[in-house]
C-alpha cells in the first residue's frame, strides 16, 4: 500500500476500533457529535441561545472541561498517530431545543422567559441550512467557539504527550471554506490559542492547521486556500451534494429514477463520481500541491471506505484515506490492490 488508512471517529470506543482493525490515525473526528451527549446539550443550548458573546462565553467555559477530556481520551487511544480533529460544522439549528419541555429547561438553566428563548430558537431557523449558517461561517460569526475547540484540542495534546512521552499531533481541521480569507481569520486565532496554550503549560509540540475541500469554489482556489492550510481533507460528501447540486439528505427519493434510466451508474454519495468531483478534486490537489509541495491530502468521505473510489485516490496520488472504522480492513486492502493495479497500468503504459 501507498496510502494510509486512517479512521472517521469520535468516541474512544470507536478510535479503539479503528486502530484494532489497523487505521493508522484519525481523518476525521466529528466534534459537533460530542455536543450531542446528554450531560453538555444543556450547556450547548446555552451557547447557541445567549445573548450575546458575554453569554456565550460562561456557557462555553462550561464546555471546554468536557470537550478537553474527550480529546485527552482520543489522543491517549490514539498515542503516537495523527489526529485530525474537526472544529464545529452543522448549523446551530441542529441542537435546539424543541419541545416546550426542552426550551423550559434551557430557560431555567440561563434564567431568561421561555417565550422569548422560543423566539430566538426560531429566529435561527434557515430554510437551506446545508447552504446556510454553518461550517467556518460559524466560526467567522462567533470565533469564540472555536477558540474554545481548540483550547480543548491543544490542551489535552499538552496533557497526554507529558503523561505518554509520546508524539501527539493535533491537525485541527477548519469546514466548508470557499475562500481563502475565511481560512486566513480563522487560522490566525487558531494560531494565536494555540501558541498561547503551549506557552502556558512550556510544551513544544507540532500541530497543523488545514481545510476541508469540500465546495467547488475551494477546489477551483486550491492554490490560493493552501497559502493558509497546512493540508486538504475533501469532504466527499458535501463536494458531491456541491457540485450536482444534489441534496445528500433528499436525493434518496429520486435516486431509484436516475439509477433505472441510466442518468447514474451509481450513487454518488457512495461510489466518488469520477468526471465531475473526481476532476475537482484532481484539479485541487495539483494546484495545493503547486503552492505547498509538501500539502498532506487526504479524503474523509464517506467515498473513503469506497473500493472503487479508493482506486480514483490513488489515481489522484492523495496521500491517505479517511473512512469508518470498521470499513478500515477494507479500505486497506483496495488501497493495496489500487496501487498495485496502478503500478500494472503505469508499467504497461
Ligand atoms: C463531507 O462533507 O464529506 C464530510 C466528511 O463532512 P460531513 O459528512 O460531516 O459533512
Ligand atoms: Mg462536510
Amino acid at each position: 500500500r501507498r496510502m494510509k488508512v486512517r479512521a472517521n471517529a469520535e468516541t474512544p470506543n470507536d478510535a479503539r476500533v479503528a486502530r484494532d482493525f489497523g487505521a493508522e490515525g484519525i481523518g476525521l473526528c466529528r466534534t459537533e457529535h460530542m455536543f450531542f451527549e446528554a450531560d453538555r446539550i444543556i450547556a450547548v443550548r446555552e451557547m447557541i441561545l445567549a445573548e450575546d458573546k458575554k453569554g456565550r462565553e460562561a456557557a462555553l467555559a462550561k464546555l471546554l472541561p468536557m470537550q478537553r477530556s474527550d480529546f485527552e481520551e482520543l489522543f491517549r487511544v490514539m498515542s503516537g498517530l495523527p489526529v485530525t480533529i474537526r472544529l464545529l460544522d452543522p448549523p446551530l439549528h441542529e441542537f435546539l431545543p424543541h419541545s416546550d419541555e426542552e426550551i423550559g429547561e434551557v430557560a431555567k438553566s440561563l434564567g431568561v422567559d421561555a417565550a422569548k428563548l422560543k423566539d430566538r430558537a426560531q429566529k435561527l431557523h434557515e430554510f437551506n441550512p446545508m447552504l446556510g449558517h454553518r461550517g467556518c461561517r460559524l466560526g467567522v460569526s462567533y470565533p469564540e467557539i472555536y477558540e474554545m475547540q481548540v483550547r480543548a484540542v491543544m490542551e489535552a495534546a499538552c496533557t497526554v504527550a507529558k503523561e505518554t512521552g509520546e508524539k501527539v499531533t493535533p491537525e485541527i481541521m477548519i469546514p466548508l471554506v470557499a475562500k481563502r480569507e475565511e481560512l486566513s481569520i480563522l487560522k490566525e486565532r487558531v494560531d494565536a490559542v494555540a501558541l498561547a496554550v503551549l506557552k502556558e503549560n512550556s510544551t513544544r509540540l507540532d500541530y497543523l492547521v488545514g481545510t476541508m475541500i469540500e465546495l467547488p469554489r475551494a477546489a477551483l482556489t486550491a492554490d490560493e486556500i493552501a497559502k493558509d492550510a497546512e493540508f486538504f481533507s475533501f469532504g466527499t460528501n458535501d463536494l458531491t451534494q456541491t457540485t450536482f447540486g444534489l441534496s445528500r439528505d433528499d436525493s434518496a427519493a429520486f435516486l431509484p429514477d436516475y439509477l433505472r434510466q441510466g442518468i447514474f451508474e451509481r450513487d454518488p454519495f457512495v461510489t466518488l463520481d469520477p468526471d465531475g468531483v473526481g476532476a475537482l478534486i484532481k484539479i485541487a490537489a495539483e494546484k495545493g500541491r503547486s503552492t505547498r509541495p509538501d500539502i498532506k491530502l487526504g479524503i474523509c468521505g464517506e467515498h473513503g471506505g469506497d473500493p472503487d473510489s479508493i482506486r480514483f485516490v490513488e489515481g489522484a496520488g492523495l496521500d491517505y484515506v479517511s473512512c469508518s472504522p470498521y470499513r478500515a480492513p477494507i479500505a486497506r486492502l483496495a488501497a493495496a490492490q489500487a496501487k498495485l493495479e496502478k503500478s500494472q497500468d503505469d508499467s504497461t503504459a
